[in-house]
């Protein structure tokens, strides 16, 4: 492969994004970036730190976070300074503050000098967010965004919780997704919008299978006409 190639992947949350671009990131033996990963450990930190609503506390915080992104069967570790952080970014708490810390302008730039630092290295990408075809790499090959009803995306992730031991109602999940969908959209840094030529993938009603064959086909035509060999697995 004679360059490296960047697929982005956006999408609000339970769109189908983290599978859809695990599995295609496997499929294309590219390496897996899930960029949320990043603002749930920050906002992590804040909540231990006790520092939410103290924004120049939670920007020492992220300014003084050296981030490492490993995937390791089929999940994003995450570690701050050698501390593995894997098993608390993903609890309700997370998930009802997340959406502000992303919010500070200052944070948002540490963490996305990191994506572009990782997503610069000598592999090809597929890196999944809310402004990777926007911001982080506005000049992306490939740029997808992922949609689906409010009320799909809310029963996926009630569906994903019940599987990990969790039973949180649907109307709760649902609530928190509203909250956080009109947060990412209407704040003032890297709002989640889709890129004007991104390519729309409605979820709702196709499978995964379905909606990663979409995607692949879509690399592999641009690739072919970079003139880049990808291979799908
Ligand atoms: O993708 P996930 O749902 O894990 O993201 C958690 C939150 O992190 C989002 O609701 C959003 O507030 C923030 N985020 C962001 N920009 C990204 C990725 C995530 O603001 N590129």
């Amino acid at each position: 492969m004679s360059k490296n190639l960047v697929v982005a992947i956006d999408g609000p949350a339970g769109s189908g994004k983290s599978t859809t671009a695990q599995l295609v990131a496997q499929k294309l033996g590219f390496v897996y970036i899930d960029t949320g990963a990043m603002y749930r450990a920050i906002t992590h930190l804040a909540i231990r730190n006790n520092a939410l609503g103290n924004n120049n506390k939670i920007i020492e915080l992220a300014a003084n976070s050296d981030i490492e992104l490993k995937f390791k069967n089929g999940v994003t570790n995450i570690s701050i300074n050698g501390e593995d952080l894997t098993d608390k970014i993903r609890t309700l708490d997370v998930n009802k503050n997340v959406s502000d810390v992303s919010k500070i302008e200052e944070v948002r730039k540490i963490l996305v000098r990191k994506q572009r630092e990782i997503g610069s290295k000598a592999t090809s990408v597929v890196m999944e967010g809310r402004d990777i075809a926007t911001v982080v790499f506005p000049n992306a090959d490939v740029k997808i965004f992922l949609t689906a009803t409010i009320d799909e995306r809310a029963k996926r992730r009630a569906k994903e919780y019940a599987e990990n031991g969790t039973e949180i109602p649907v109307t709760e999940i649902k609530n928190n997704l509203k909250i956080r969908d009109q947060i990412d959209s209407s704040r003032d840094v890297s709002p989640l919008v889709k890129a004007e030529d991104a390519i729309v993938v409605d979820t709702s009603y196709v499978t995964i299978e379905e909606q990663v064959n979409i995607i692949l086909q879509e690399v592999k035509r641009i690739a072919e006409n970079l003139d880049i060999d990808v291979k799908i697995k």
